[in-house]
């Protein structure tokens, strides 16, 4: 079989250190026919050759920029843009993308008038930089997520420790004297950006937060002899900071949160939040149940919705442009076929691909020393019931530990230590990889 389109024939590959450029063939189609490109050839390369003793930052770790063989395509799109009265919106769009989630807007009144911000998706970056700390004022919050942006910072995680800084000043555990002199108070947008400023420069009391998710929380609680409580406040899956929507009444989706292969990330939204009928999940399914068989009976959906989204990943097309839309599984499939000339692509084969990329995110834990227990590490907030709503008086703390064993059994991965067998390795053909 001949690739006919969606590849170019070489890797780039880039070695500061020795400060060369060469150019290597692609891997042979039978590989690239498996992990086909995006994540997948990804997880490939960072398996076959990363140490995996090194931190994401440390000189000897890899960075890839990896696409897919839609990229630049015709490949699936859609037609939605959003619009704003008050301010003026341009949309932005990516190169061949109709739904133009990306945009600037320019502030028209009041002190930012004339301010314009670049965005990009949804309101994750607003939740994690202005929401967490209570910045309600929408020019102010614009502006504080633009400067996330700017400094290149991820929301999630560093408004996760900023806002557990200001938990902590406003239940009054840290005052003036730790901040030096920012006053932490809620909704105090101009302290958020002095304090991230020392965090990035490893200053005062910046310092202490720039130690990050797990570590921050235990400095400051061994300083004040609130060790729990600085924990509890802290919200986290994993040492990394969600998209910080409030999952507790979606306990598929907070599920598919909790084993994501990436710390907290979209990978399975399940049918409680997306039902998805090419992978069996039609209708949508109510968030919160009351009886552990209906709990386990989201796990499936999880693994289901998991694989296709990260097929989805390794096509080098938008998320947006295919999750939620009707046929998006076979008609990416389908678009493999017409690209590469794969002319027998199946949904199935595209789910396979799924499938190993959730396995070899599983071999890059496990090579890094992953214990079961680290499946649990999270912020206590997360099994908390809800104060209103459907998850009201309600958590998924009694059903998680079976939900866990039971997405390992699913998996084929062993149930006491999370990691996969060879068997199911050899199944999907990753036992090289192991
Ligand atoms: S490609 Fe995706 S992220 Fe980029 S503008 Fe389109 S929908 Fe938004």
């Amino acid at each position: 079989m001949t690739i006919r389109g969606g590849y170019q024939p070489h890797i780039l590959r880039v070695d500061l250190t020795k400060q060369t450029v060469t150019k290597e063939p692609l891997p042979g189609e039978s590989v690239l026919r498996q992990f086909v490109g995006g994540t997948g050839l990804g997880l490939y390369y960072l398996l076959k050759e990363a140490p995996m003793d090194v931190k994401a930052t440390d000189p000897r770790a890899p960075l890839m920029f990896m696409t897919g063989p839609l990229a630049g395509t015709p490949a699936p799109s859609s037609n939605w843009v959003n619009a704003c009265k008050r301010w003026k919106v341009t949309p932005k769009p990516s190169y061949n993308c109709k739904i133009g989630c990306a945009y600037d807007v320019q502030m028209t009144d009041g002190p930012l008038a004339g301010y314009v911000c670049s965005f990009c998706g949804g309101g994750e970056n607003t939740e994690g930089a202005a929401a967490m700390i209570g910045v309600d004022n929408p020019s102010y919050a614009m502006m504080l997520t633009d400067y996330y942006d700017d400094i290149g910072v991820e929301a999630g995680t560093f408004g996760s420790v900023v806002g557990m800084a200001f938990e902590a000043y406003n239940r009054g555990w840290i005052t003036k004297t730790d901040t030096g002199g920012l006053a932490l108070t809620w909704g105090n947008w101009e302290a958020a950006m002095a304090l991230i400023q020392q965090m990035l420069r490893r200053e005062g009391f910046g310092a202490k937060l720039a130690e990050g998710l797990k570590l921050a929380p235990r400095i400051l609680g061994d300083e004040k002899r609130l060790l729990n409580e600085f924990r509890k406040i802290t919200v986290h899956v994993k040492g990394a900071g969600v998209n910080i929507h409030d999952w507790r009444p979606w306990w598929g989706t907070l599920f598919g949160q909790i084993i994501a292969g990436t710390g907290p990330s979209h990978q399975g939204l399940s049918s409680d939040n997306r039902p998805n009928d090419e992978v069996g999940y039609p209708q949508l399914t109510p968030g919160v149940v009351d009886t552990l068989e209906e709990a386990l009976k989201k796990v499936d959906s999880v693994r289901m919705t998991q694989f296709c989204k990260l097929w989805w990943d390794s096509l080098g097309i938008c998320w947006f442009a295919v999750s939620g839309v009707t046929h998006g599984l076979t008609s990416t499939a389908q678009a493999v076929r017409h690209t590469v000339g794969w002319d027998d692509y199946t949904n199935e084969e595209a789910m396979a691909v799924g499938e190993r990329i959730v396995n070899m995110m599983r071999l890059v834990y496990v090579k890094r020393g992953f214990q079961k227990t680290e499946e649990f590490d999270m912020g206590p907030r997360f099994l908390e019931p809800a104060p209103a709503g459907p998850a009201k008086e309600k958590t998924l703390a009694p059903y998680l530990g079976p939900m866990v064993d039971e997405y390992y059994r699913q998996m084929g991965w062993e149930v006491a230590t999370g990691r996969p067998t060879p068997t199911g390795l050899r199944r999907l053909g990753l036992s090289a990889l192991a």
